[in-house]
């Protein structure tokens, strides 16, 4: 079949500098400096091309839903609990609707191995997909910011002459329009991460009440401002290559077996320009494949690499060289899939995914912390109670020759809910009182702390220590049981 290479990107397209200069990339030295710098270390702008196609539709809604999730997040509330609450200085956890307390340590550090457990298995079977699909700085950089540049400034190569132009009042209105609204959706972005670290009512009020009462709160506000805009309007893809470690720990997890953004260079080699007129069967017997080295698949890439040259740290497989080589595949009338989702083994042998030794220890062992960390949030109790005896005491003789001690008790209430709390002793009869008060309630989601005081007949006193266990109840129910020891004298 006879074809015409028309409208292919030249295969001499230059990445170049934000200020306009034209620095041509060694691509056949790739493994020795990256794709965004050139030998002296100086930074080469990335102009990608504005993607479009199958998988870059279906990252968008993908990106749309997480966009919205992540906004909305702080605002929601599932029993009056927030969705996601990481408030470290108060050391108070929301994760889902259910509050965790320092006391409750060992859950969420099982939470956080489950996640961390998730991702390496996740990797493992398919490669960088969260870096390019889920990533927040990922979603944000491609699907919000780089479409408002896009907007603004026009596709790569309007950006590239609006840099390299003289400075004139169209290039000032653009560049100033642009920053703008990226100063725009930094502040929103870093209000959203501070919504998530002190909650949503003490966002409020540092919005609207005295700035002279929020002083830390505006500080961090205009920090994380600031912050935001610096990645999103000049870091970039640097943030994914030099500061996430995830990008760099990859390479200990992925194997053969992974599903990658993958060049069939089977396929694809020798690759050559297409000439005209010439068919697929006047290539091939030339010993040239599909490839026709028309760098589409290079210049849709956010991260400046060449996927030809193997699977590389930088590439998120975000899919827009699946896009760009499956629209010129379709152009020289040749099947989709020449870069596709595919592991190396698939490439190289047409072997399928297979569930691999180590997926299946990473399988087992990530089945295993969930079920703990089922069974812990399950398990958890709505109050948590410590019982200590009160520092420096002894027994005390009342006069009519009771032994008494004297404990200190906090109780936290994990609950959006007030909680009467009834203390009965369960192994020993004897009487419990809370010191200073006829009943004792647990406020919603705070600490109380109380003195009580257990009475004990002598007779039932087993010299020094006497293991006591006391109920907490609240309606008749009880809610857990706190072990101590009652100090009596020597027998
Ligand atoms: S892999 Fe596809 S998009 Fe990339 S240069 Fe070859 S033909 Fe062009
Ligand atoms: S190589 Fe392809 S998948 Fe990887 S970052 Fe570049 S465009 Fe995205």
């Amino acid at each position: 079949m006879s074809v015409t290479p028309t409208n292919l990107p030249s295969a001499e397209e230059p990445h170049s500098d934000p200020r306009g200069v034209a620095q041509e990339i060694q691509w056949e030295d790739y493994r020795d400096h990256l794709a965004t710098a050139d030998k002296d270390g100086n930074r080469r702008w990335v102009y990608a091309k504005q993607p479009g196609g199958k998988w870059h539709t279906r990252r968008a809604w993908v990106a749309a839903l997480l966009i919205v999730i992540m906004f909305a997040g702080p605002w929601v509330r599932i029993n009056g609990n927030p969705l996601l609450l990481i408030n470290i200085l108060e050391r108070r956890f929301s994760i889902l609707g259910q509050i965790f307390w320092p006391q409750d340590t060992v859950i969420f550090a099982v939470a956080m191995l489950v996640f961390f457990a998730g991702i390496m298995i996740f990797t493992t079977a398919f490669g960088r997909l969260w870096c390019g699909w889920t990533c927040p700085q990922t979603v944000m950089m491609e699907m919000v910011f780089r479409k408002i540049e896009y907007l603004i400034e026009g596709d790569f190569q309007e950006q590239r002459t609006l840099n390299a132009a003289p400075w004139s009042v169209g290039k000032i209105a653009a560049k100033f329009a642009k920053h703008g609204i990226f100063f725009a959706v930094s502040f929103a972005i870093g209000n959203t991460l501070l919504a998530y670290l002190i909650g949503s009512e003490q966002l409020l009020a540092i919005q609207f009440d005295d700035p002279r009462n929020h002083l830390v709160g505006l500080t961090f506000m205009i920090l994380f401002t600031l912050l935001f805009y610096a990645i999103f309007a000049r870091f970039r893809e640097q943030a994914c290559t030099f500061i996430c470690p995830y990008g760099r720990f990859q390479s200990a997890l992925l194997d053969e077996n992974t599903m990658v953004v993958a060049y069939d260079h089977k396929r694809g080699e020798q690759r050559a320009p297409l000439a005209r007129g010439q068919t697929h069967e006047q290539r091939a017997a030339s010993g040239h494949g599909d490839c026709v080295n028309c760098r589409a698949c290079v210049v849709v890439c956010p991260t400046g690499i060449d996927i030809r040259n193997g699977v590389q740290m930088e590439c998120v497989n975000c899919t827009a060289c699946i896009d760009a080589c499956d629209h010129i595949m379709d152009k020289i009338a040749r099947p989709r899939g020449l870069i596709r989702f595919a592991s190396l083994n698939n490439i190289a042998t047409g072997a399928k995914q297979r569930f691999t030794p180590r997926m299946k220890l990473y399988s087992t062992i990530l089945a295993g912390l969930i079920f703990l960390f089922l069974f812990l949030v399950f398990t958890r109790t709505d109050v948590e109670t410590s019982l200590l005896r009160a520092p420096g005491s002894l027994f005390l003789t009342t006069a009519e020759g009771k032994l008494e001690n004297l404990y200190t008790m906090k109780i936290v209430n994990k609950t959006r809910h007030d909680i009467p709390i009834e203390l009965r002793l369960e192994n020993i009869p004897g009487a419990v009182k809370v010191m200073g008060a006829a009943d004792l309630t647990a406020p919603a989601a705070k600490l109380v702390q109380t003195s009580v005081l257990v009475e004990l007949d002598p007779q039932l006193v087993k010299g020094p220590n006497t293991p006591l266990k006391i109920g907490i109840y609240s309606k008749g129910k009880r809610l857990e049981t706190v072990n101590t020891s009652f100090v009596g004298p020597r027998k």
